[in-house]
Formats: structure tokens, C-alpha cells, sequence
């Protein structure tokens, strides 16, 4: 490593991009010696964190998520806000793509000296990599940054990550052609703050309004997630940067209203105790595998479960027994 915990928690705060990056490559190492470092660093960069406000946005590919960000980033930044976009992207490490791509695609975003765009690991954490947006995050914060966007498809588990990261969870929907496969899916509704419908131009206006009332019948039939708070479905076109300024003042107000409740600080503290249990997984995996007398057994018993004669739970505890016997 050229350099030091020391050099990159001062590049990270006077925000220099090249060391944000370096700072974050840090973190989503899996090597031993990086991840020492790595924890050195947040430690180091706590006090400075927590201060921003963390947007969860989802939608299927195509339903305008990047044309979004890029354009309401440029909003934000025009109100003197400094914008970070990072991306969760669950592609599986079996098929090597990434569903959200690299993200050269917010290229005026990117040009912006108070943006700063994390393209998505290369494989994805569903696949075996430990999901580190949360520190990302923190590294982010550290650096000034007011926004935090967290970009993720509506696929698998990714939008309860994000939301389970996020102070406000945003679901950007396309109207029309394909609108079935999209499947108004129950988990998504019970997870969002704000619904925004792209891409509604004059021609297809009438089936937006249709669709807005679809949505809000059925967010009528869910319990409130946020007491007093009515999830906004607006409608819009990101490409022509219509209705954007309506989302920034929903955000705004929300993210009031969750602070005024204490919402939002009770949140941010269930968000960290989870992140914990995350962690406690998650190393107990990677100590059991870095170890070989343990690895051992844990491939054996990986392997009754997969010769499918005996259930995975039981050949999973027979190994956790082993561990803490
Ligand atoms: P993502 O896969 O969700 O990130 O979607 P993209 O932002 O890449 O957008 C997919 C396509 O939809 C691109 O060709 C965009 O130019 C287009 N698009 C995005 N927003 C709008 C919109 O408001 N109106 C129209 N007509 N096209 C849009």
C-alpha cells in the first residue's frame, strides 16, 4: 500500500477524489493486511461521518435511474450540495456482468468538481463478496458529501440492503409497455418513501395518472411505514429535468419530518445494530474459511447438504457445533 491510514484520512477529508477512491478500493479489499487498514481508517473517520442525507433509489434497468441521478444531482449541486452516487449492484459473481454497468453513463455528473461517482464492484456481493456500501458510505461522508445516492436494480435482496442503509428510499417507475414485469411487488411498497413515475410525456400522461392512482390504491392497503408521512407518488420526466424539483422538496420535507419525530436518529441506530449482525456473519464465514481446520469441515458439511439427503440447516448447525462446542 503506498499510502498511509494517516494520508488517506486527510485526503478523504479535504475530499480529494483520487484518495476517496484509493480510501474506498481500501475498503472493499478482501486481503488481511488491507482490512486492518481499512478499519484503522474508519475508525479514524467516525467522528467526521453521519452527516448526510442517504437516498436509496431503485427501478427495473431502463426505468431512467441514471438519467435521474445524473440530472438530480445537477439540481442538488445548483443548491450548493456536494453529491456522491455509489451503486449496489447483486449481479452474481457466476454470470461476471454488472446489471448497472459502469457508470460512465452519468457523464456530466461526473464532471462536476462536487460529485463524485463510484462505479459498481465487479462482481457482485450475492456472489460471495461482502457488501461494503455502508463503510463506502461512511468514507463519502467523511469527505463532505451532503447527498449520498445509492443506486440498486429491483432485483433479489439488493433493495432490502439499501433500504436497510438508506434514510430515504425512492422507486422510479416506468408507465406502460412492460409496466406487468415490473410487478408492483408488495416487498418494494412496503419499503418506499417516494414514488416518482418517468418518463410521462404528453402522450402517455393519462396512463401515468392511471398508474399514480394504481400505486396509491395500493399503498393504501399497506400499513404506514412512516407515521404521518403520505408516500408522494409524482410523476415526471428525468430526461427533461420535469418534476425533479418536486422530489428534492419531498426528500427535504421528509427527511424533516423523520428528524423532528426522532425517526430519523432511532433509524440510523436499528440501521447500525443491523449492520453489526451483518458483520458478525460475515466474519464468522470468512475466519472459518481462512482457518483449514475448520474449512475442512465446513466444505464437508456444505457438501451433505448439496448431496441432498440431509437438510442444510441441520448439516449447518452440526458445523456451528462444532465451532462452539
Ligand atoms: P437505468 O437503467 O434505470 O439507469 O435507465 P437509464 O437512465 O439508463 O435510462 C434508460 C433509457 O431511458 C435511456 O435511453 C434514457 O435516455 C431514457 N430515459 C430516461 N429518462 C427518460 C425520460 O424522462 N423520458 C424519456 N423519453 N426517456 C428517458
Amino acid at each position: 500500500m503506498k499510502f498511509s491510514v494517516e494520508d488517506l484520512k486527510t485526503g478523504v477529508q479535504s475530499s480529494n477524489k483520487r484518495l476517496i477512491a484509493k480510501a474506498i478500493t481500501l475498503i472493499e479489499s478482501k486481503k488481511a493486511e488491507h482490512r486492518e487498514l481499512a478499519e484503522k481508517l474508519l475508525e479514524e473517520i467516525m467522528p467526521f461521518t453521519g452527516n448526510s442525507i442517504r437516498i436509496g433509489i431503485t427501478g427495473v434497468p431502463g426505468a431512467g435511474k441514471s438519467t435521474f441521478i445524473e440530472n438530480f444531482g445537477k439540481l442538488a449541486i445548483g443548491k450548493g450540495k456536494k453529491v456522491a452516487v455509489l451503486a449496489i449492484d447483486p449481479s452474481s459473481s457466476l454470470s461476471k456482468g454488472s446489471i448497472l454497468g459502469d457508470k460512465t453513463r452519468m457523464e456530466d455528473l461526473a464532471k462536476e468538481e462536487n460529485a463524485f461517482i463510484r462505479p459498481s464492484p465487479s462482481s457482485g456481493f450475492l456472489g460471495g463478496v461482502a457488501n461494503t456500501t455502508f463503510e463506502t458510505m461512511l468514507i463519502c461522508e467523511a469527505a463532505g458529501f451532503d447527498y449520498i445516492l445509492i443506486e440498486t436494480v429491483g432485483v433479489g435482496q439488493s433493495e432490502v440492503l439499501v433500504s436497510d442503509i438508506t434514510d430515504v428510499f425512492l422507486f422510479l417507475k416506468i408507465t406502460g409497455a412492460g409496466d406487468e414485469l415490473q410487478g408492483i411487488k408488495r416487498g418494494i411498497m412496503e419499503m418506499v418513501d417516494l414514488i416518482f413515475i418517468n418518463k410521462v410525456e404528453d402522450e402517455n400522461l393519462q396512463k401515468a395518472k392511471n398508474t399514480k392512482l394504481e400505486l396509491m390504491r395500493a399503498l393504501h392497503f399497506l400499513p404506514p411505514k412512516e407515521k404521518d408521512w403520505k408516500v408522494p407518488v409524482l410523476l415526471g420526466s428525468a430526461l427533461n429535468n420535469i418534476g425533479l424539483p418536486e422530489v428534492y422538496e419531498k426528500i427535504e420535507e421528509f427527511i424533516s419530518l423523520k428528524k423532528a419525530t426522532g425517526k430519523f436518529e432511532k433509524t440510523r441506530k436499528i440501521q447500525a445494530e443491523k449492520r453489526f449482525e451483518y458483520w458478525v456473519k460475515e466474519l464468522v464465514l470468512q475466519e472459518t474459511k481462512a482457518r483449514n481446520s475448520t474449512e475442512t469441515e465446513y466444505k464437508l458439511h456444505k457438501k451433505k447438504a448439496s448431496e441432498l439427503k440431509s437438510n442444510p440447516i441441520s448439516e449447518a448447525k452440526k458445523f456451528v457445533n462444532r465451532l462452539f462446542p
